[in-house]
Parts: structure tokens; sequence; C-alpha cells
């Protein structure tokens, strides 16, 4: 995709949240709330940002939270509720209360950051994920957040392909459909 690479990293940390978090099914299983919150919390800071520090237990229940609200982004997006999709960014930017400011840490570049005013990890990562998502939104990829499509899954994902095709949270997914519509094909053959 075509955001600047900090963008991307933010979106990825929100896919991230929502997958490893929210409880539904994941690749034709029930997936139910992690029994390790703050490993999980952790795995999902990871997909944007895999040197993120280990998350704590009371910062990964808020974690969570955020996680729920902005799993209704993805599976608004994903039915073409645009609306609703950024009404519920709307929200999260508000209550958030996400600011702008220009970072510089680890040897990186100036960089935009969004914080919370609350200087907690959790408030920090709603509001840059809120941010993220909004840049998504507000741009031509807006229909480039997704939930999978494959049966008895639920994950999400962003598609960053070019030409905006995908469907699945991941490649297991994708192998799963296509085995069974072989099947399909070789029953009534
Ligand atoms: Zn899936």
């Amino acid at each position: 995709m075509d955001f600047n690479s900090h963008n991307d990293g933010v979106v990825l940390v929100a896919v991230g949240l929502v997958n490893a978090l929210t409880p539904g099914e994941r690749r034709g299983r029930p997936f139910p709330v992690p029994a390790d919150l703050p490993a999980a919390a952790t795995e999902g800071l990871r997909n944007g940002y895999p040197n993120h520090r280990e998350v704590g237990e009371g910062d990964a229940g808020e974690l969570a939270e955020v996680a729920e609200r902005l799993r209704v982004v993805f599976e608004a997006v994903s039915s073409g509720d645009v609306d609703t999709a950024a009404g519920q960014i709307n929200r999260l930017l508000d209550e958030s209360r996400a600011r702008p400011r220009l970072d510089r840490h680890d040897g990186e570049p100036w960089h935009l950051h969004f914080h919370g005013p609350g200087g907690t990890m959790a408030g920090d990562w709603a509001a840059s994920c809120a941010t993220g998502l909004a840049i998504v939104l507000g741009s031509e990829f807006h229909d480039r957040l997704g939930v999978c499509t494959a049966p008895h899954c639920d994950r999400v994902y962003v598609d960053v392909s070019r030409n905006g095709t995908r469907r699945f949270c991941s490649t297991p997914c994708q192998n799963r459909v296509k085995t069974a519509a072989f099947r399909a094909r070789t029953r009534t053959a």
C-alpha cells in the first residue's frame, strides 16, 4: 500500500490486536477469549512492531477493549457499510483524543505519532490505531479492510495487494476454501 511505512505498521497493529484479542472463530475453529491475555496482546502489537516490548496484565485488558471497538470498523467496511466504519472511527478518535506529535527514538528519523492524553499504553494505541484506520478510510484504499470470507473464520486483514482482491485472513484459510471447492467439483464430476 502506498502510505508511509509508519502508518502501515499502525494499521498492522490494529489487525493484530483484533485477531489476537477478540473472540470468534479462526481458520475453521472456535477462537475463545485468550487465556493468556498479555501474551495475546503482545502478539497483536508485534504484528506491526516485531520488537514491541511485552505487555502487562492491565494494559492487555485495556487493549482487548480497544480491539473490540476496532473490529467494528473492519466488519463495517467488509459489509460495504463505510458510513458505520467512519462513524466508529470518529468515535474512537474523539474518545482517545488522538493528538499528533513528532517523535524521534531508537535511532529512527522524526516520525508522526498519535498519542492519547492519558499516557497509558492502551490509550496511545487506541489513538494510533484510530488515526491509522482514519487515514486508510479517508483514502482511495478505503475498501482495503476486510474480514475473512472462509467458513468459520472471522479474523480480519488489510489488503495490500496491488489489485485489492484479497478475501482471506491467511494462506491456511485460502487453502481450506480451495480444497473444499476442488472436492465439490470432483463430487459433481
Ligand atoms: Zn480466515
